[in-house]
């Protein structure tokens, strides 16, 4: 998908937030919400996404809202430092299909990073384990300031 064209309210992200696909929360509030990427290219790589804007990608997203979304990630990068301990976190974000980007509701990546320790590819990692998720989620909701 190019980065123009529709919003497709059927999209992974979109169920995600209608309820209809499950996915493990790390924190909430009326305009955000977090999750764990499914695909995590290392441990700890949540998702942070606008609850509200159809944004596509960081082209189309009204102000208002990428400053929250910014707001969730620095947030949230805050949060998995204290609880993984990580030597880095980068924090990504792709635009249109050959930009990298997949699922086209807006979305930033925090991802945890240790020296010495490979991430795995951006759409080449294994599934995790949802137990493990669910307990990384955790650790990270219990850093949150
Ligand atoms: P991008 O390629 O930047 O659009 O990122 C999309 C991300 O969504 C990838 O890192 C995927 O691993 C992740 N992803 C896809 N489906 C799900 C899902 N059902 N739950 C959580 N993360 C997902």
């Amino acid at each position: 998908m190019s980065l123009r064209g529709d919003y497709d309210p059927d999209n992974i992200f979109a169920r995600i937030l209608r309820g209809d696909v499950p996915s493990v929360t790390v924190w909430e509030d009326d305009n955000v919400l977090v999750f764990m990427d499914v695909f995590p290219q290392s441990e700890g790589h949540c998702l942070v996404i606008s609850k509200a804007s159809k944004a596509r990608n960081l082209l189309e997203v009204e102000p208002k809202a990428l400053g929250r979304l910014i707001g969730a990630v620095q947030r949230t990068a805050r949060a998995v430092e204290k609880a993984l301990n990580p030597d880095g976190v980068a924090v990504m974000q792709f635009n249109g299909e050959a930009g990298g980007q997949t699922v086209f509701h807006l979305h930033f990546h925090v991802v945890p990073r240790w020296e010495g320790r490979e991430m795995k590819g951006h759409g080449h990692a294994p599934m995790a384990d949802m137990d493990e998720l669910r307990a990384l989620a955790g650790r990270i909701a219990t850093a949150l300031d």
